[in-house]
């Protein structure tokens, strides 16, 4: 097991303390952009009513901890988040970082990749927005066409605070060929691709990428777990070849599920919420049908998102 700490929205936990975790879901998420009116505004005592339901199902599945993905750029919302985590019985693990292109908020379009790192590791050292409120993990995307000239700079300024906190960077990522490019980019820049999650790995079919990106020492995620758009039997398949080839450390498993919609009066998202339990109740007993043993089933669910998010340098 990895020596470190998880730093949470309510402060640092030992990894040791925690069991399953879920490190890819939205607890809070406002897909209207930073130039919207209302933006990422809500009531926070609102927000939790909606969703607390949902994390106490989870946490009755057996979950211990939720990464909420939800970045700058996309509903972050720090208040929101801190009245969450007191309604919550899962720790929850806040985002740095920014979201793709057309969401980046005009104040961080103007930084260079030095300065952004710095706010970045601010975020990550000190508390978010003047709060006491740490984010534990950089969440970044690029777009389907991309890295843009300031993804690429979010890129750059993420490898600097990665390699200054430990942090791990999670990309939003349609293809193998842009995991590629960025995983190209940020070894250039020093990062052990450890520190680097290929977030929406199920979006690229071709399993011979996910083992391209294992074997670089990334971690692979698939985070359509429970989803209708994603047959499940194919989730199942990617996992597998990824444990056959020896690669199981390198695999998480999350939901990308949630979450609370401002931008709608009664807070749901198109086609309602959806939870965080599939992985529990569908997907776990799906892979050890296919003899998947327990023990593995630990390493990707417990040990392996411990890894990802302790925030250990070295
Ligand atoms: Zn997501």
């Amino acid at each position: 097991m990895n020596h470190g700490e998880i730093q949470t929205v309510t402060g640092p936990v030992a990894v040791e303390a925690l069991g399953l975790i879920l490190p890819h879901e939205h607890l809070f998420t406002d897909l209207r952009g930073p130039l919207a009116p209302g933006y990422a505004q809500a009531d926070p005592e609102r927000v939790a009513q909606v969703m607390a339901p949902h994390l106490k199902a989870a946490h009755a599945a057996g979950v211990t901890a939720l990464v909420e993905c939800s970045t700058v750029g996309v509903g972050r919302n720090v208040a929101v988040l801190r009245r969450l985590a007191q309604a919550s019985p899962l720790y929850l693990i806040a985002p740095t970082g920014v979201y793709r292109e057309a969401f980046i908020p005009p104040a961080l379009r103007e930084m260079d990749a030095q300065a952004l790192a710095e706010r970045w590791m601010g975020e990550l050292m000190e508390g978010i927005e003047g709060s006491d409120v740490r984010a534990g993990f950089i969440k970044l995307a690029v777009s389907d066409d991309g890295p843009t000239p300031l993804e690429v700079r979010n890129l750059r300024a993420a490898a600097q605070a990665s390699l200054q906190t430990g942090a791990v960077i999670a990309s939003h990522t349609a293809s193998g060929a842009l995991a590629r490019h960025q995983m190209d980019l940020l070894e250039a820049e020093g990062l052990d691709l450890r520190r680097f999650i290929w977030v929406h790995a199920n979006l690229e079919p071709d399993t011979a990428c996910h083992l391209e990106a294992a074997r670089r020492g990334a971690y692979v995620e698939f985070d359509a777990v429970g989803a209708a758009w994603q047959p499940q039997a194919t989730l199942v398949e990617y996992t597998l070849a990824l444990i056959e080839a020896g690669y199981a450390e390198h695999i998480l498993l999350s939901h990308d599920a949630g979450w609370y919609n401002p931008a709608s009066p009664d807070g749901q998202p198109e086609g309602g919420i959806r939870g965080y339990t599939a992985l529990v109740e569908d997907f776990l007993p799906a892979l050890r049908a296919r003899g998947v043993t327990d023990e593995l089933l630990h390493l990707i669910t417990v040990v392996n998102p411990a890894h990802a998010f302790a925030l250990a340098v070295g």
